[in-house]
């Protein structure tokens, strides 16, 4: 079978073109502003942060990273967070993951203005996808997912679909997403016991474990439509959780890595960022003065 590779750096780009566009036309002085906060020195992260500040710069959109060290206490955190959600000038908070272990991460995510919460994995925006309310701003990796899934012109609905990885940023969200588009979807993990059985049943297949290769093409159902999230590496070349030499032939359509999901990431966190911004533009500022309040958000 011919498999059709799922173009998301150039789905990204339209993205971000669009994105560039709407900034430049936008009748007031201001930019959208979306502020990074990153603790510790995480290579990763680094890596990430600096493409989203350029990727943000590229589009005349803000990005300021604040950095601290990764001795920084749980209470310092929160007052920035406090901060930042008064100040005016920034319409987006996300903190890169993962945090230092002394600091509660639902904590400080709990932290963050829900309507300026544009990573959307506070509690109130998570518990917002699993009501499927039009109101939730949806992570970025997952949105991108969707974003992606959809442009093959795929019916979702009544599709089998499983989800490999069951973290709150990757995993959950996205299997919710696919919940709320009709998919039957399955949530593996690592405790799954019959995991090739599953995917040779599934119609969807969205890696996200983090796993080098690990879904090989002959666990597939024929056709399947494979969405790699896994951003690994052997031997310093970049890699996905799906071994993708063996995918090709058996999938009908598959996400390249790099160049699949990860671009979309980018575009759909900027994207969440200036839908903030819009929507602080035409809402009434919350007055109750509480950090975290949903009064108006
Ligand atoms: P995580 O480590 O938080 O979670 C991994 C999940 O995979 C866990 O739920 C675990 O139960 C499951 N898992 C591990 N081994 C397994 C196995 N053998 N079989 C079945 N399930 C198994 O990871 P994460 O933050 O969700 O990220 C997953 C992958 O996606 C990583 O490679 C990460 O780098 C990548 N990622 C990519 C993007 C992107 O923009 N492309 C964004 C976020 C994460």
């Amino acid at each position: 079978m011919e498999t059709n590779i799922i173009k998301g750096k150039e789905c990204a780009e339209k993205v971000l073109q669009n994105l560039s566009d709407k900034i430049s036309a936008l009748p007031t002085e201001e930019t959208p502003i979306l502020a990074v906060i990153m603790v510790g020195d995480n290579e990763a992260s680094q890596i990430y942060v600096r493409n989203k500040q350029k990727a943000a710069a590229k589009i005349g959109m803000g990005c300021e990273v604040m950095e601290f060290s990764s001795s920084i206490g749980e209470n310092a955190l929160l007052e920035v967070i406090d901060e930042l959600n008064s100040n005016h000038h920034i319409n987006g908070i996300i903190v890169q993951l993962p945090l230092p272990s002394h600091i509660d991460t639902l904590k400080v995510l709990s932290r963050i203005r829900s309507s300026k919460d544009v990573d959307g994995f506070g509690p109130y925006n998570s518990g917002l996808l699993s009501y499927n309310s039009e109101q939730a701003v949806i992570s970025a990796t997952p949105k991108g997912i969707m974003h992606l899934l959809l442009s093959t012109g795929i019916e979702l609905k009544g599709k089998n679909a499983v989800v490999i990885g069951r973290s709150n940023i990757v995993g959950k969200p996205i299997a919710m997403l696919l919940t709320n588009h009709n998919c039957t979807v399955t949530l593996a993990h690592s405790k799954t016991t019959n995991l090739p059985d599953i995917i040779k049943t599934s119609d969807i297949v969205v890696a996200a474990c983090g796993r080098a290769k690990m879904i090989k093409g002959d666990w597939l159902k024929e056709g399947a439509v494979v969405i790699d999230v896994g951003i690994n590496r052997i031997d310093g070349k970049l890699c996905g959780d799906v071994d993708y030499d063996s995918a090709i032939g058996k999938a009908s359509y598959i996400t390249p890595v790099p160049g699949g999901v990860g671009p979309m990431t980018i575009a759909m966190l900027l994207s969440n960022t200036f839908e903030a911004f819009i929507r602080q533009q035409s809402e009434p500022e919350c007055s109750c003065g509480k950090s975290g309040c949903h009064c108006h958000h």
